[in-house]
């Protein structure tokens, strides 16, 4: 709905480093990107508390070597996880924040502020992150600002996706849609390529495969651009890929060096030593990207020791081939599903901080037999820039581009537990395919266990044929079921998923009409 207030709407690409919001200007015909205070583009995903203050932002980020284990960052790496997840507990590792088991299995980090103990939900934590823009965009469109598009990796789950929005929520945004990130960069892309970057002039249609490789997830699409809009044929990713893991990986060949040149000290236990480190590493990476061979030197690490070492580009490209090659994978994967030859494929636009890696974008070029990669958007504002095109549609601001269609899918698959023929539980049965257009409704029948009353509907999402392997979402019960004549009954069990990739299931007895509906969302 049109608010009367132009550009009040904004798009938000919530990173896992970095955050960046966007705003239509109707005016100017044009997107701008939204600066934060010290009139930046870019916004570290940081947040920091000390005995005085809490800081957001660059702020907090540079204050993180003084006061580590307050300073919170990768928050999106444990937005809608459990504690337990062995993705989690690694990552861990390597943090020098604190984290223990909340309510709800949610991983929850402890910090200490003002002098007191706080235990900080994820969502609470990115909501300060949020909120931080919220102020830099009112500042700077000079209006309130509440509705926004907000942009989630494509291969976030229901679980992630809710948690998101929540956050989104709490830290008073009306959120009018949550949109793959991919699938926002194809919307600039879209606009970019268009002449007079009007977009109804598109003329033909162009199949585009985005890569987006950030600090945290890795995010493949392929899509059709055209006059009608964006059409997401598949995606794919990693949603534990990224530059962290660049990073972390220097971060152990040093610790392991620093090992042997010393004896066995292990700098892990010392939060100030390791965050240094990171620091160091995460510097030395970028360097890589423009110089062959760099140095790590960092003042009295541990134990009053300095710590100095050369790292060659080759090296750090062989550290982390694993991760690359894993990257070319899942885009072989994505073109299987969008059932696509790699020929057949327009454009290769590449976003995200980590497809600055010389050696990454060699790969993907090689593996498109040598086509150029399409660099033509700045990498780090496409993201943001396509949110805030679309919420500018969305609220009805933006008369040049209002007939925009966009249709995404879902990344993953959808179904619930059931039964194999030998009656073993713990079997998944897919009701919505991964890669399936949204918004999707599925009806399923099923067959109550015989001679009970109750009936488990448990909702999984994921790939494995076995639930174990996949992500529990929600369990819940039906009760008091009619037996039909052979001791069963019949149960519908429906399966909605909404533009934004949020799933709601809802299941009935079909003879008394028993009716249980559950947003996954809100349990
Ligand atoms: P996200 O969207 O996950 O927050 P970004 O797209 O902002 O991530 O990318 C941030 C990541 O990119 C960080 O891991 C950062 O170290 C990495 N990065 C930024 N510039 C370079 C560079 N020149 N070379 C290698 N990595 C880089
Ligand atoms: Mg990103």
């Amino acid at each position: 709905m049109s608010r009367g207030v132009k550009g009040a709407a904004i798009g938000i690409d919530l990173g896992t480093t970095y955050s960046v919001a966007a705003v239509w200007f109707q005016g100017k015909n044009r997107v701008e990107i939204i600066p934060n205070e010290q009139g930046n583009k870019i916004t570290p995903s940081c947040v920091a508390f000390d005995d005085t203050e809490l800081f957001v932002g660059e702020g907090a980020k540079n204050q993180i070597t003084r006061n580590p284990s307050n300073t919170v960052f990768d928050v999106k790496r444990l937005i809608g996880s459990r504690f337990g997840d062995s993705r989690v507990q690694k990552d861990m590792e390597s943090w020098p924040f604190k984290i223990i088991e909340g309510p709800a299995e949610k991983p929850t980090v402890v910090v200490e502020f003002k002098g007191e103990k706080r235990e900080l939900a994820p969502e609470a934590l990115s909501s300060m992150v949020l909120m931080k823009i919220k102020e830099s965009a009112e500042e700077f469109i000079g209006t309130k600002v509440s509705d926004a598009v907000i942009t989630v990796p494509a291969y976030f789950n229901d679980k992630q996706r809710e948690a998101t929005k929540e956050a989104s929520t709490k830290a008073g945004f009306n959120v009018i849609r949550l949109i793959n990130e991919p699938t926002a960069a194809a919307i600039a892309y879209g606009l970019d390529n268009m002449a007079d970057k009007k977009w109804y002039k598109i003329d033909k249609n162009k199949n585009v495969l985005v890569f987006d490789l950030g600090g945290g997830t890795f995010d493949v699409s392929l899509l059709t651009v055209g006059k009608k809009g964006v059409v997401v044929k598949a995606v794919g990713g990693d949603t534990h890929l990224g530059g962290e893991d660049f990073d972390k990986t220097l971060v152990d060949y040093c610790i392991d060096k620093f090992k042997k040149q010393h004896g066995e000290v292990d700098i892990r236990g010392n939060p100030r030593a390791l965050g240094r480190l990171k620091v160091a590493c995460e510097k030395a990476k970028r360097d890589l990207s423009s110089t062959t061979i760099t140095r790590i030197e960092i003042d009295c690490l541990y134990g009053g020791i300095d710590f100095s070492i050369k790292i060659s580009r080759a090296k750090f490209e062989e550290l982390n081939l694993t991760y690359f090659e894993k990257c070319i994978q899942l885009v072989e994967k994505c073109l299987i599903d969008g059932k696509m030859k790699k020929e057949m494929v327009d454009d290769v636009v590449v976003v995200g901080g980590s497809t600055r890696i010389p050696k990454v974008q060699r790969m993907v070029e090689e593996f498109f037999d040598g086509k150029k990669l399409c660099k033509s958007m700045n990498g780090d504002e496409a993201v943001a820039s396509g949110a805030a095109i679309l919420a500018s549609r969305l609220s009805g601001n933006n008369g040049k581009i209002q007939d925009i269609v966009l249709i995404d899918v879902t990344p993953l698959s959808l179904g619930i537990e059931v039964k194999n023929m030998e009656g073993e539980n713990g079997f998944m049965k897919v009701i919505i395919p991964r890669n399936t257009s949204i918004p999707t409704s599925k009806v399923e029948m099923f067959v109550s266990n015989e001679n009970s009353t109750r009936a488990k509907i448990a909702v999984y999402q994921g790939e494995s044929d076995r639930v174990k392997g996949n992500t529990l979402l929600s369990e819940f019960n039906l009760s008091g079921l009619t037996l039909g004549p052979n001791g069963t009954s019949k149960i519908k069990v429906v399966f909605d998923v909404d533009v934004n990739g949020i799933l709601c299931v809802s299941a009935e007895e079909i003879s008394t009409g028993q009716r249980k509906t559950i947003t996954i969302a809100k349990t």
